[in-house]
C-alpha cells in the first residue's frame, strides 16, 4: 500500500471542508491557534510511515491526554478503578455535568472531562512526583524526550475554566476524589497542555494497536487484555456526544481533543492521527474526522 498517496489523496479530497468549523476559544491560548493548519500520519505495525502536510508541528493534545492518563491508572489501580468512574457512553459533551448531579459524582466514563478529573485525582494520590511521572510515561511510549506540558495553555484554561472547576466541587461533594481540588484542577489541566504532533501521536497509540505486545513503558505495565479493553472504551466513548457518528462513519477505536487533534487505531494493523484546529459543534475536528472517513473507506479497514 502507498500510505503516502493515499494520504495526498485523502488531503485533496477534503480540501473543500478547510474552511468549516472553528477552533476552540473556551481556551484563550488555544483561540490564538491558527486554524488553516493540517496535518496527518499513520504508523503501521509493520513498520511503515507517512506523513503529510503539517504532520511534524505539534499542537495541543487535551483530551488525548485522557488515553494516557487512563492507562497509567489501569496499570496502578487494576479493576478497583471502576468503582470511581464507569465505562459506559454518555451521549453527552464533554464538560457536561448533568449526568454528574443525577449519578451522584460517578462519572460515566474516564474520556469525559468529570472522569479524567477522577483519574487525575487517582494519579495524584498514587504517584510520587505526578507531573514528572506522567511526562516520563508519555515520553516512553513516544520513543520521544522532548515532548513536554504548555504551562501557559494550562495556565490560560484555569483561568476560564469554570465548568470544570464546577465538576471538581461535584465530585468533592459527592466523596468520589481525595485530593484538593486546586490540585486536581491543576494536574488535570497540565496533562491536556501536553503537546504532540500527528507524528508523535500514531508512534505514541501503536502501543494500544498492537495490543498483543508486551506494555511496560517507565514502569506501568498493562496485560494485552487490559490494552484491549482501553481500545474498547476509546470506542464507545473516545467522542463524547459524537461516539455513535464516528463508529457510524470511521468505525474505529480512538480519542479527540479540542485542540483539534484526533488520533485512532486499527488493532494489529495501524496507528493514525490528523489535525486541524476547526471543531464541529461536538468539539471535534471536521477535517480530522472526513479524513478517517476515507482512510478507512478506502482502505477497507475499519473494524466492522
Ligand atoms: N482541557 C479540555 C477541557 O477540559 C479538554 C477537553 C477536550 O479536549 O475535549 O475542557
Amino acid at each position: 500500500m502507498d500510505y503516502n498517496r493515499l494520504l495526498e489523496n485523502i488531503y485533496q479530497a477534503i480540501l473543500p471542508y478547510a474552511q468549516e468549523g472553528k477552533q476552540a476559544s473556551y481556551i484563550p491560548e488555544l483561540a490564538k491557534v491558527n486554524p488553516d493548519q493540517f496535518g496527518m500520519c499513520i504508523h503501521t505495525i509493520y513498520g511503515e510511515v507517512a506523513a503529510i502536510e503539517q504532520a511534524d508541528t505539534r499542537f495541543s493534545i487535551q483530551s488525548i491526554s485522557k488515553v494516557f492518563a487512563l492507562a497509567m491508572c489501569l496499570s496502578i489501580k487494576g479493576d478497583d478503578l471502576w468503582t470511581k468512574v464507569g465505562k459506559e457512553p454518555s451521549g453527552t459533551a464533554f464538560n457536561s455535568l448533568v449526568q454528574l448531579e443525577v449519578e451522584h459524582g460517578i462519572p460515566r466514563n474516564p474520556f469525559i472531562n468529570a472522569g479524567a478529573i477522577v483519574i487525575a485525582d487517582l494519579l495524584l494520590t498514587h504517584l510520587e512526583n505526578p507531573e514528572a511521572d506522567f511526562l516520563r510515561f508519555v515520553r516512553e511510549v513516544s520513543c520521544n524526550d522532548s515532548i513536554d506540558y504548555n504551562k501557559e495553555v494550562a495556565l490560560s484554561e484555569r483561568k476560564e475554566g469554570y465548568l470544570n472547576a464546577a465538576i471538581v466541587n461535584l465530585l468533592k461533594y459527592h466523596g468520589t476524589i481525595e485530593n484538593d481540588i486546586e490540585d486536581v484542577l491543576h494536574f488535570y489541566f497540565m496533562m491536556c497542555s501536553i503537546e504532540m504532533s500527528c507524528r508523535e501521536l500514531s508512534q505514541a497509540f501503536l502501543v494500544f494497536a498492537n495490543h498483543r505486545r508486551r506494555f511496560d513503558y517507565a514502569g506501568i505495565t498493562l496485560t494485552s487484555s487490559q490494552v484491549k479493553r482501553i481500545n474498547a472504551i476509546m470506542q464507545t466513548c473516545g467522542f463524547y456526544d459524537e461516539a455513535g457518528e464516528f463508529a457510524y462513519l470511521v468505525g474505529l477505536p480512538g480519542k479527540s481533543g479540542v485542540g483539534g487533534g484526533i488520533v485512532a487505531i486499527y488493532p494489529l494493523q495501524y496507528s493514525v492521527a490528523v489535525w486541524c484546529p476547526r471543531l464541529n459543534s461536538k468539539g471535534n475536528s471536521v477535517m480530522g474526522i472526513k479524513a478517517l472517513e476515507l482512510l478507512t473507506t478506502e482502505t477497507q479497514s475499519s473494524i466492522f
